[in-house]
């Protein structure tokens, strides 16, 4: 019988490779955003929140080994003593001065229960001498890069105000190979205008391009954000929980089982999200994914081998 998960999730790399369950903690470094100062635009991207899509992380009133402490009180009680990555997730954290970058990075290295990092960013905020400092972090720590991609669909990028062309995720991932810098590329199923395999070839053309992890979430209208407005104004199509689970199964039969899979819908915040409600119930979500892929028999990389 063969005992293989039906995809390859974080918890089960992290398990396979260092032999037990490793947590995250989510830390604000204290960044903005290029696509929110003004530099490419104010309005950043219109799905984004007010923390920068990161609300659930530390608060940057706090230093990063306060704020690692701070996350860890919250998970004390089930999770007393383990390793953890220090996952700065607010804002684009490779986007400043590259020696704020070395500080906070490696203060967060210098907590007992950090084994290494992961850093949410843009592909177009990763200068060389950015590069060079995660380059020296990855020969010493477990490091990660995660890239807000959420779509190859060109024309859809223009819609959400991602003020960047797909060559430059290309780019960055050639650059992040070339220093054997495992990468996590971010990809939004449901975003205006999308068509119905856009969300499948954006996963399969991320793997081409060298992405050692995928993040999928599901569409969240957050109050507040732009896509509300937008969403109020044009009645974008809000999905059914069954179109979003077959999205996802066809996405995992589509990619290879080496991918890490890191999520596979989004955490929605009940006081925050406009829509759509019935991804409140996560493991609702999460078990009717298992579900089709069992009845189906389902693997990520195709049917059992
Ligand atoms: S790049 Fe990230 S932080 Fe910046 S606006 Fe887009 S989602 Fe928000």
């Amino acid at each position: 019988m063969n005992n293989r998960k039906r995809y390859n999730s974080l918890d089960n790399y992290f398990k396979n490779t260092f032999g037990e369950k490793i947590y995250k903690v989510s830390l604000d470094g204290g960044f903005t955003c290029p696509n929110r100062d003004g530099t490419l635009s104010t309005e950043g991207c219109i799905f984004c929140s007010e923390s920068g899509s990161g609300d659930f992380g530390g608060s940057r009133k706090l230093s990063i080994s306060e704020q690692i402490n701070e996350q860890l009180k919250l998970i004390e009680k089930k999770f007393p003593s383990g390793k953890v990555i220090a996952y700065f997730q607010n804002f684009t954290n490779t986007y400043g001065n590259v020696e704020y970058l070395r500080k906070v990075y490696y203060e967060a290295l210098a907590h007992p229960r950090v084994i290494g990092l992961a850093i949410a960013t843009r592909p177009d905020c990763l200068e060389d001498n950015v590069i060079e400092l995660l380059d020296e972090i990855n020969n010493k720590y477990f490091l990660w890069i995660e890239l807000g991609l959420q779509t190859i669909n060109e024309k859809v990028a223009e819609v959400i105000n991602r003020q960047y062309p797909l060559k430059t995720y290309e780019k960055a991932a050639e650059k992040l190979k070339k220093h054997s810098i495992k990468f996590v590329t971010h990809i939004i199923i449901g975003l205006p205008g999308e068509k119905e395999e856009d969300s499948l070839n954006t996963a399969i053309f991320s793997e081409k391009c060298g992405t050692w992890g995928i993040k999928l979430h599901l569409l969240h209208i957050i109050k507040n954000t732009e896509l509300e407005k937008y969403y109020k104004a044009n009645e974008l199509k809000i999905q059914k929980k069954d179109e979003y689970v077959k999205k996802v199964v066809k996405i995992l039969q589509n990619i290879s089982y080496n991918i890490v899979i890191h999520r596979l819908t989004g955490d929605g915040n009940k006081d925050t999200l406009e829509a759509p409600l019935w991804s409140l119930n996560k493991r609702d979500v999460l078990n009717s994914i298992e579900k089709e892929m069992k009845m189906g028999n389902l693997y990520q990389g195709g049917t059992e081998i």
